[in-house]
């Protein structure tokens, strides 16, 4: 019998991969909380939460257990004319818990199609309004997602360079580093004092996939009220930094005054468990689109809106992140990040450690700093020998981790960590 890993060899074209240089894919048979194990029985300890989207462990089995109930109830049902209980339910949630003033859901499918709602959502509101603002507003260096529109909002890069002819004209202001916040700021206010900005977008706090770049709550608060004063709408892409990757619930939750039109979300909304988008937004917002004349409404939607096994998971997934011993799980990862960082900081390898709320970046030192750097197979070949799932992003690598990992699998990766530089 051919192993899963040969027969996928033959079918299979897998994401980010290039698969001429890595024709063998790891063939996962289970997963069991921080771990994923291979069909010949290797344990691989998710340090990325499987892409940044797993919170409370693989298979957890309260989240299968309400997904199986779900299966057998109602799978699914147009989502256009028609409701239930578990979408609506999530909505109310979500609603509750979301930072600004929310107070719709809309659904989709992963967080690019939540990225592309949220841009046709402030684009059409000007226009609705007979107000001419057009253009968007993002950081250098962002990542939105892998759509047309969400790439056309990521900054221009090695991801996007075979359609950059194609994506449309956005403006990008410097990201708002160590010493350059005052230009970015300012890069900002000359953008939009020009009076035809739709919307500005950011990741709050952390650029993930450019390598978990930080900036401070200061200064995504003073980014906010500067769209406020000359009346643009404000995207927050908590898609990766939501449910509590960096502390509280979400991002913006560090800036209280960081109040957000409309904000975008995936990846831990089911857990992980299974794929589910939401573009939240203010009732102005909304209140834009309803209205007698149909052209007004929003033209959008997918086939598998508003799933209700994927809205299930949701729930469940909320269930766990609201218990008290969840919050003390992701303060046990903070101060232990905490703790290594200091234990690291200063190393000749490393050029910097960075550190938001449950996610740690260490940057090492290297002539060949890109996505593609050598160093990165070096490092992702590495760790997997430790049978650790890293994914490094060039010469950055980092640790998301599932808020269930538990101190000594948390310690057995800072070890192997500590080893690499000593050996390097
Ligand atoms: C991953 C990511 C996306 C895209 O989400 P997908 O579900 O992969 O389409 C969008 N924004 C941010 C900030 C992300 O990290």
């Amino acid at each position: 019998m051919p192993t899963i890993k040969e027969r996928d060899r033959e079918v299979i074209w897998h994401p980010y991969t290039p698969m001429k240089a890595w024709p063998e894919a790891i063939a996962i048979v289970r997963g069991e909380g921080a771990y994923l194990i291979d069909e010949e029985g290797n344990r691989y300890l998710d340090a990325i939460s499987s892409w940044w989207v797993n919170l409370h462990g693989h298979s957890h089995p309260y989240i299968a257990q309400k997904i199986s109930e779900q299966a057998a109830t109602l799978e699914h049902s147009i989502f256009a004319g028609f409701t239930h209980e578990p979408a609506v339910r999530l909505a109310e949630r979500l609603l509750e818990i979301l930072p600004g003033h929310m107070r719709k859901i809309f659904y989709s499918d992963n967080g690019s199609t939540a990225v592309e709602v949220a841009i046709k959502m402030s684009l059409q509101y000007w226009n609705n309004k007979g107000i001419k603002k057009t253009k968007l507003v993002a950081l250098q260096n962002a990542y939105h997602g892998d759509t047309f529109g969400a790439m056309a909002v990521s900054g221009r890069s090695i991801f996007t360079e075979a359609f950059a002819s194609l994506l449309f004209d956005v403006e990008f202001i410097p990201f708002p580093g160590a010493d350059n916040s005052p230009e970015s700021l300012a890069a900002l206010e000359a953008i939009l004092q020009q009076g035809d900005v739709a919307a500005f977008i950011a990741e709050p706090l952390i650029q993930g996939s450019a390598g978990m770049y930080m900036y401070t709550p200061a200064v995504l608060s003073s980014f906010f009220s500067l769209c406020r004063k000359y009346d643009t709408l404000i995207i927050a892409d908590e898609v990766m930094t939501g449910f509590g990757r960096t502390g509280p619930l979400f991002a913006c939750n560090h800036a209280p005054d960081a109040l957000p039109d409309i904000v975008c979300l995936s990846k831990g909304l089911t857990g992980g468990a299974v794929p589910l988008g939401v573009t939240a937004c203010t009732l102005d917002i909304f209140d834009a689109f309803y209205h007698d004349d149909r052209m007004k409404m929003l033209y959008h939607g997918h086939s598998f809106t508003a799933n209700p096994i994927a809205c299930a998971a949701g729930l469940a997934s909320l269930d766990l992140l609201l218990l008290d011993s969840c919050t003390q799980s992701r303060q046990r990862i903070i101060d232990m990040h905490n703790g290594f960082a200091q234990k690291i900081k200063g190393h000749p390898s490393i050029a910097e450690v960075r550190q938001t709320g449950t996610i740690i970046a260490i940057e090492l030192k290297t002539d060949t700093p890109s996505y593609h750097s050598n160093l990165r197979d070096v490092l992702y070949r590495f760790f997997l020998a430790k049978k650790i799932l890293m994914r490094p992003l060039g010469n950055i690598i980092y640790i998301l981790p599932p808020y269930c990992i538990t101190p000594s699998e948390l310690e057995y990766i800072y070890s192997g960590i500590e080893e690499f530089l000593s050996s390097h």
